[in-house]
């Protein structure tokens, strides 16, 4: 999906700059942006850049807008040789000439220097969502910027969520999904742990989406607003044994049907049979199991592969047999 963001490349699109204003404006590389200076400052550069409005209009009532004044936004840039480098933006505010007109001023806003509220201009973001997509962590990258780790996970929210809505491709023409749920954020000792469900394409081995909970509607929800035809096209729905998951399927998806992985069986059943060998050994022996006490010593026996099983634990399991 970061894909989207590799910048394609023209053959023949080659050229050769001697202008010193020239090559800092091919840096910038974008169109009607233009550079006011370049101020080195110790090991920090800052770079201060404005947009060309030409002859700006008033959205609201067509007439001319006259520019009230530029104020400075700072941003973290990409480093430029190894050293810190802000990008300084003087934002146009603009301010209708007709007084009866009820937009006063407004800002005038270009996404490709920086989207709005955005704290890193919209290369360096583009950049930053690429890494943390590859794997890195927010914590590195900021690191690598000079910056708070707030202003890089900011940014790699806004871009990545972007990225999301736009790749329609990655809900493939799967006929299976799965459902599991993922203990994301352990808080502390007094706080509930964040659980997280992935919806994974089981077809194709992707993941399709990540929803930070695990609560029924939520679920139904993401559901009910993927397309009809991809709805339809779903056979299978794969699931551990959560009841949550299993009404999901059964209400948003009934066509499905429901596929349980052995591993998640298997686990219910050793937890069904631990809980039955500590209930017997309370009701027989009046206290829970101890060093000594027969049932305590054959429970990992109890939870054993039939494939695992040698003479020795078969013996160890001959008294419960003769019960
Ligand atoms: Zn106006």
């Amino acid at each position: 999906m970061l894909h989207a963001l590799s910048v394609s490349k023209k053959p023949g699109n080659t050229f050769v700059l001697s202008n010193p204003n020239d090559i800092l404006k091919a840096l910038v590389g974008l169109k009607d942006v233009r550079i006011l200076h370049l101020e080195r400052n110790g090991p920090h550069v800052e770079l201060v850049v404005e947009r060309e409005i030409g002859v700006a209009a008033c959205a609201s009532c067509g007439q001319r807008a006259r520019v009230k004044d530029r104020s400075r936004v700072s941003y973290v840039d990409l480093p430029v040789y190894g050293s810190p480098m802000s990008l300084t933006w003087r934002k146009h505010r603009l301010r209708c000439v007709n007084g009866a007109c009820p937009q006063t001023t407004w800002i005038f806003e270009d996404h490709r220097i920086a989207a709005k509220g955005c704290l890193l201009p919209t290369r360096a973001a583009k950049w930053a969502t690429v890494q943390v997509g590859q794997g890195r962590t927010v914590l590195e990258v900021a690191r690598e910027l000079a910056c708070d780790w707030h202003t890089v996970n900011d940014a790699v929210a806004t871009y990545g969520a972007a990225l999301l809505a736009a790749d329609r491709k990655r809900l493939n023409q799967t006929t299976a999904i799965g459902l599991d749920e993922t203990n994301f954020v352990k808080h502390g000792a007094h706080t509930h742990s964040s659980y997280a469900t992935t919806v994974a394409d089981v077809q194709n081995h992707q993941i399709i989406d990540i929803l930070p909970t695990r609560q029924f509607v939520d679920v139904a929800k993401w559901i009910d607003e993927q397309p009809v035809a991809w709805k339809e096209r779903i056979h299978y729905g794969a699931l551990d044994m959560s009841l949550t998951y299993a009404s999901v399927y059964t209400v948003m998806l009934p066509g499905a049907a429901q596929v349980v992985d052995p591993f998640h069986v298997v686990a219910l059943a050793n937890r069904c049979l631990d809980a039955v060998r500590r209930r017997v050994q309370v009701e027989q022996l009046g206290h829970r199991g101890r060093r000594d006490d027969p049932l305590y010593r054959i429970r990992r026996v109890l939870l054993m592969g039939e494939d695992k099983f040698d003479e020795r634990g078969s013996q160890r399991l001959q008294p419960l047999g003769a019960r």
